[in-house]
């Protein structure tokens, strides 16, 4: 059996399956990762989180990568492989997604709010530092255009795309459970992530201690290869919809 079919066998079976994703998922619509080759670590240095707090000039470098990225972010759609995975859901052969973006695709893709994990936030969502008060990217980007370069909330305080900056704590519900639906699962398929950021990175090695099946798609080596049931060397875009494709002819 080839490995495409055996990921559409254990698939099938109707356990639960979990769909794991990193950057590498958005891709092919347009959103670079971080680590590849013209990445977004080749074209900027991040900001830490205190930083953001402490200072303003950090907060107006924050938002100028931000406004980068804002302008590949209003471009995407979800892509072959975020829509065969919501075929996943739709044949009621997903149990959730966990994912690391911040991109918000697979619920565009038509996935509902509850049946994706965001473990690093979405940075469609803009929330004040002080109030907690949220409001949209989309206006925080018309106040960067008319002028204002770090905007700050109606109560004074900072204003900051929902996500997790470098050293600032990760969001404990999602985290717990993520955790839970990973050490329960039957399946564990891992889609374009180098699994080299934690607690996310984890998630695969709770599953497979616990008996799941693990697949990793990804164009490049992971630390869990090794570990993994199959592996395929390949585009996320191209490889999903063929398990789709598997499963449905049955
Ligand atoms: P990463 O950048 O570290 O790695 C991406 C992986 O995907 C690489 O191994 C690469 O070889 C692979 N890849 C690239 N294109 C692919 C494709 N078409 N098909 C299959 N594999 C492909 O990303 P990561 O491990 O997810 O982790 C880093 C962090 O980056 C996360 O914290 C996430 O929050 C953040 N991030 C998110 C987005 C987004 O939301 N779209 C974009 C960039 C970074």
């Amino acid at each position: 059996m080839d490995e495409i079919a055996l990921i559409a066998e254990k698939i099938a079976r109707g356990g639960r399956n979990i769909v794991f994703t990193g950057a590498g998922i958005s891709t092919e619509s347009g959103i670079p990762d971080y680590r590849s080759k013209g990445g977004i670590w080749d074209q900027f240095r991040p900001v830490y989180f205190d930083d953001f707090m402490r200072s303003r000039d950090s907060r107006i470098e924050y938002w100028r990568q931000k406004t980068g990225m804002y302008h590949d972010l209003v471009r995407a759609k979800p892509n072959a492989a975020h829509m065969a995975i919501h075929r996943l859901h739709e044949m009621g052969l997903l149990e959730a997604v966990i994912t690391q973006n911040i991109d918000g695709l697979h619920q565009m893709s038509g996935l509902p709010e509850e049946t994706v994990v965001e473990l690093h936030g979405n940075t469609r969502r803009i929330r004040c530092m002080t109030c907690g008060e949220i409001s949209s990217e989309e206006a925080a980007q018309e106040r960067i255009t008319a002028g204002d370069p770090a905007p700050e909330c109606h109560c004074g305080g900072c204003l900051k795309p929902d996500t997790i900056s470098f050293g600032q704590a990760m969001p404990a519900a999602e985290v717990e459970r993520a955790v839970r639906l990973s050490e329960t699962c039957d399946v564990f398929l891992v889609v374009g992530s180098t699994l080299l950021v934690h607690p996310a990175a984890g998630m695969p090695r709770f599953a497979k201690r616990n008996g799941a099946f693990l697949a990793i798609v990804n164009l490049s080596e992971t630390p869990m290869d090794d570990q993994a049931d199959v592996r395929i060397e390949g585009k996320a875009g191209e490889v999903l919809p063929k398990i789709v494709e598997a499963l449905d002819r049955g």
